[in-house]
């Protein structure tokens, strides 16, 4: 058995970051890019209007207040996508709307809400009186102020958010080079297995790690291929498994422990190379990791919890490395556990927990967390109801209540804090 840390470095030292494809703008939510993006505008594109009001000339605004307003005369309106056609001389302003072009010889912006238009309606040749003095620059929104064409807008590296797309979308980019998603096949083994739309026979289940590893991989950002499931005997699984030069990443469930026909060890064995096939760790101690080809290989354990928590320590942050992610492993927080938990002094342990913050603050630990329910690996309610996991040190034999533990969040995004 080796630590779990060991086995994590293991893993993601053999595995690397994908070549960038070019996807749609949309396609690249939540990518990263894989090419800095230079602004071939300005931005914003012309000095236009931050405010609903009148473009003046600040010097004509001077003294102006509630009392004794200053009356200038309305040249046009202009409305945000208009060009103005006149240029503003003394004493005189235009009606300009938000994100409209400022006209030549303005050089402020009074917002409505201090003044009191008397001109005719919608006509031009009114007045307005202005209530409160303009400063140079004022509610103007200078071309380039942004960006200037040539500027980096996006750099290479960055997650692409809503905010990036909008960016893209602005700067004129219907396609973005980002780096690719990993295709992971899925392979489920075991002669007991029946698909979602089955009932059961006797001695049989339905096939959820199929379900929830696809999830968890297009939750990871990769794409999953599921290629069915392989029967405990070495033909079928070899057969399955020799397809993984097909993909970026091969994952596997069940067949991996001490029965007599858990087969994938051997088969990996045979047409690969195994590098570690037990961590210290509970749940899930029969975790396998290997090559076959040119592809990683995850044999993952077979019960559903196991194998949700082997993939989100060991498959996650490689699908996320290939996706040119630096940030790798979630937040952690510490938390007051509520239960006694008794343990195996050998292996880390994984708990299923809810996380909840502190009723009262307290200075080691913001947080409380308690079971999300029976730590069976064969049950998959608990890692429903949980928010985290909790990491118990492998040397501990007990962890008493009230104890200071550390969580991982499953609920926040590596790279966030
Ligand atoms: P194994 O590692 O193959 O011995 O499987 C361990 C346990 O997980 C057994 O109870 C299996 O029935 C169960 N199991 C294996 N594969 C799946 C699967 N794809 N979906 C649900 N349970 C499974
Ligand atoms: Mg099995």
């Amino acid at each position: 058995m080796i630590p779990v840390e060991e086995a994590q470095s293991l893993v993601l030292a053999r595995i690397h970051r994908l070549e960038p494809e070019t996807v749609s703008v949309l396609d690249a939510l939540g990518c990263v890019l894989a090419a800095d993006i230079i602004s071939d505008i300005d931005v914003a594109p012309f000095d236009n209007s931050a405010m609903d009001g009148y473009a003046v000339r600040a010097n004509d605004t001077e003294g102006a207040s509630d009392g004794s307003p200053v009356v200038l005369r309305v040249l046009e309106h202009i409305a945000a996508g208009m060009v103005p056609q006149r240029e503003l001389g003394p004493g005189e302003v235009s009606r300009i709307m938000t994100g409209a072009p400022v006209p030549a010889g303005a050089d402020a912006v009074v917002m409505v809400e201090s003044t009191e238009g008397i001109e005719n309606a919608g006509g031009t040749g009114g007045t307005v009186a202005i209530k409160a003095p303009a400063a140079l620059g004022d509610h103007i929104r200078r071309a380039g102020e942004e960006m200037l064409a040539g500027d980096v807008a996006l750099r290479c590296g960055e997650i692409v958010g809503a905010a990036g797309i909008g960016l893209l979308a602005a700067l004129g980019r219907p396609t973005v080079e980002v780096y690719r998603r990993p295709r992971v096949a899925i392979v489920s083994t075991g002669d007991e297995l029946v698909d979602i739309t089955e009932r059961p026979g006797p001695g049989k289940i339905r096939n959820a790690n199929s379900y929830a590893l696809s999830a968890q991989v297009l939750l990871a950002g990769g794409v999953p291929h599921v290629l069915g499931v392989a029967r405990d005997n070495v033909a079928d699984t070899k057969a399955i498994l020799s397809r993984a030069p097909e993909f970026d990443l091969m994952v596997s469930t069940g067949g991996v422990s001490m029965g007599d026909f858990d087969v994938v060890k051997d088969v990996l064995a045979e047409i690969g190379d195994v590098d570690f096939w037990k961590v210290a760790m509970r749940p899930g101690a029969p975790q396998t990791y290997g090559t076959i080809g040119p592809t990683p290989f995850f044999g993952l354990p077979g019960n559903p919890t196991s194998t949700m928590v082997g993939f989100e320590l060991f498959v996650r942050p490689s699908i996320r490395k290939m996706r040119g992610f630096t940030a790798l492993a979630r937040p952690r927080v510490m938390a007051r556990l509520a239960t006694d938990v008794r343990k195996k002094s050998d292996r880390r342990y994984f708990l299923r927990g809810v996380l909840e913050p502190a009723a009262a603050p307290r200075a080691e630990a913001r947080y409380d967390v308690r079971l999300a329910g029976s730590q069976s690996s064969a049950m998959l309610t608990a890692m429903h109801r949980a928010n985290c996991l909790v990491s118990l040190p492998e040397h501990e034999s007990a962890v008493a209540a009230g104890s200071i533990v550390e969580c991982i969040r499953l609920d926040q995004e590596e790279g966030t804090v």
